[in-house]
């Protein structure tokens, strides 16, 4: 990149918030793994939405890739500067503007990390239910960008559920506000959605005005342990269909409970094939009556024995066990892949039956954890790049594990997003038209393909 445009951006944010050195190119150079690397040419931290603005109209003219960046935790290579050119790194706007408790409402930029965020509105007993298990380091603008969800979703929705409105910097430099305060908004066409799970490639976003929620006066934890992970899966949808919404169920298999044992000895039991963890939340009669029903349920269909947490602090150990689970997996091979395949939730014993049957076909071990309340899960495979033969084997048992999931009416991603990973699938499993109507938004919107170029597509 010509030094003269380095400067021009110096000039923008100021000369400390730009950076050119060798080791920080390659500390924005990847995401939340290692599987993709890029560097870009500069990086730079915008303070102000009108910096944001003279910084892209500048990458506008000059047709320079710019990739926003919140904490960089995605999995999918969405943060990597593929096409290097400017890592617009948002973590320095990272001010919670205001708190509006009579409206339930919060205005926030988006370096704002989630777990900042979740500790300020606790002292106001408000919540914002989307709770990616990142929540130490992503931000709101990435968690928006990727539609981000988590355990809570099950009862309370995932991220799009609870944007009112943005304020969003175009390619063009142009500055809008979509959406607005309000519960309710149909004024013209719902642009603001279309924002939401963007990947950044349609513009950055500078403030979101966020819906929250009171926290719920009482939470009860409760563990399912099962001899079979299929037996797990279906008692997902049992407990639903029996009238109980828990706000979280999260499954881990085996291995995942033996590893986190390993890591921080808790008491899992180490010889179940599964387990199921349930959290019930609300006003206290009800959370007792619930937590029955779930007991009985989960009973009914295969579990051997059913733990009710003691209190807090063993509902805690719990929770720390499934918030460890991705960097357990992540943490034990050279290379990984986690997928975020999601099926309608009568379809998790499937699912999981024919990551076994794959297992067995490519002779790899396939692990299985995640959102099992909302039917999405996280199959793992463990290998490395260097050991060719396994390495391919994987890369097969992950693609027909894809297929399987879109067979039983699943979809490719649940809230990782497409990125660079699975692009080779996206076509694949989505309507041409409309991936068209997707590249007619595209282009409208950004014609010379500067927003973090080479994502969900070519
Ligand atoms: C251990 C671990 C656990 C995880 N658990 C979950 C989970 O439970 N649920 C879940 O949904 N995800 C999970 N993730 C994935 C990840 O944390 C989420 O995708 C998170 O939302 C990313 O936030 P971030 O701030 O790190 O964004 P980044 O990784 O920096 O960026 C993500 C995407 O958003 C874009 N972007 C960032 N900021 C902006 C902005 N201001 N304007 C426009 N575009 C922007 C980037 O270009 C990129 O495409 C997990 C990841 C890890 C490593």
């Amino acid at each position: 990149m010509k030094e003269s445009l380095i400067a021009e951006f110096r000039s923008i944010v100021g000369k400390e918030n730009v950076l050119t050195s060798s080791e920080a190119l390659k500390a924005y150079s990847y995401d939340g793994t290692t599987n993709w690397i890029r560097e870009p040419d500069v990086v730079v931290f915008p303070t102000t939405a009108s910096q944001v603005s003279a910084v892209l109209k500048i990458a506008n003219k000059e047709k320079i890739p710019v990739t926003p960046r919140g904490g960089g935790t995605n999995v999918s290579g969405g943060s990597v500067p593929w096409l290097g050119g400017v890592a617009l790194v948002m973590t320095k706007m990272n001010k919670i503007v205001r708190i509006d408790k009579e409206n339930l409402t919060a205005t926030v930029e988006p370096g704002v990390v989630l777990q900042d965020l979740t500790l300020r509105i606790a002292k106001d007993r408000l919540f914002f239910p989307p709770d990616p298990q990142s929540f130490l380091g992503a931000t709101l603008g990435g968690i928006i960008s990727e539609n981000g969800g988590g355990p809570a979703c099950v009862k309370y929705g995932v991220t799009k559920q609870y944007i009112l409105g943005i304020e969003v910097v175009l390619p063009t430099g142009e500055i809008v506000n979509l959406g607005g305060r309000t519960l309710k908004n149909v004024v013209g066409y719902d642009l603001l959605h279309i924002f939401i799970s963007a990947e950044g490639t349609l513009g950055v976003i500078t403030k979101a005005e966020l819906k929250l929620l009171p926290i719920p006066p009482v939470k009860k934890t409760i563990m399912a342990v099962y001899d079979d992970v299929a037996a797990a899966g279906e008692s997902v949808y049992r407990v639903l269909e029996n009238g109980v919404i828990p706000d979280k169920i999260e499954l881990l298999d085996n291995w995942v409970i033996n590893r986190i044992e390993e890591m921080m000895p808790i008491g899992l039991p180490k010889d179940a094939d599964a387990v199921l963890l349930f959290e019930c939340d609300g006003i206290s009669e009800a959370v007792a009556k619930e937590s029955e029903q779930i007991a009985e349920t989960t009973k009914k269909y295969g579990a051997r024995e059913v733990r009710i947490a003691k209190d807090d602090e063993d509902a805690a150990k719990y929770w720390m066990a499934r918030k460890a689970g991705f960097a357990a997996v992540y943490g034990k091979a050279k290379t990984v892949f986690a997928e975020d395949v999601t099926v309608p939730r009568g379809k998790i014993p499937d699912l999981i039956n024919k990551c076994k049957e794959l297992a067995k076909k490519y002779d790899v071990e396939i692990i299985v954890l995640g959102h099992a309340g909302d039917g999405n899960l996280h199959p793992a495979i463990l290998t490395d790049i260097n050991n060719k033969d396994h390495y391919d084997r994987s890369v097969k048992a992950m693609h027909e594990i894809i297929e399987g999931a879109v067979e039983l009416g699943g979809v490719l991603s649940g809230e990782h997003g497409i990125g660079l990973e699975k692009q080779k699938f996206f076509d694949k499993v989505t309507d041409p038209v409309v991936v068209n109507m997707m590249k007619g938004i595209k282009s409208l919107l950004d014609p010379n393909n500067i927003m973090n170029p080479g994502k969900i597509w070519d």
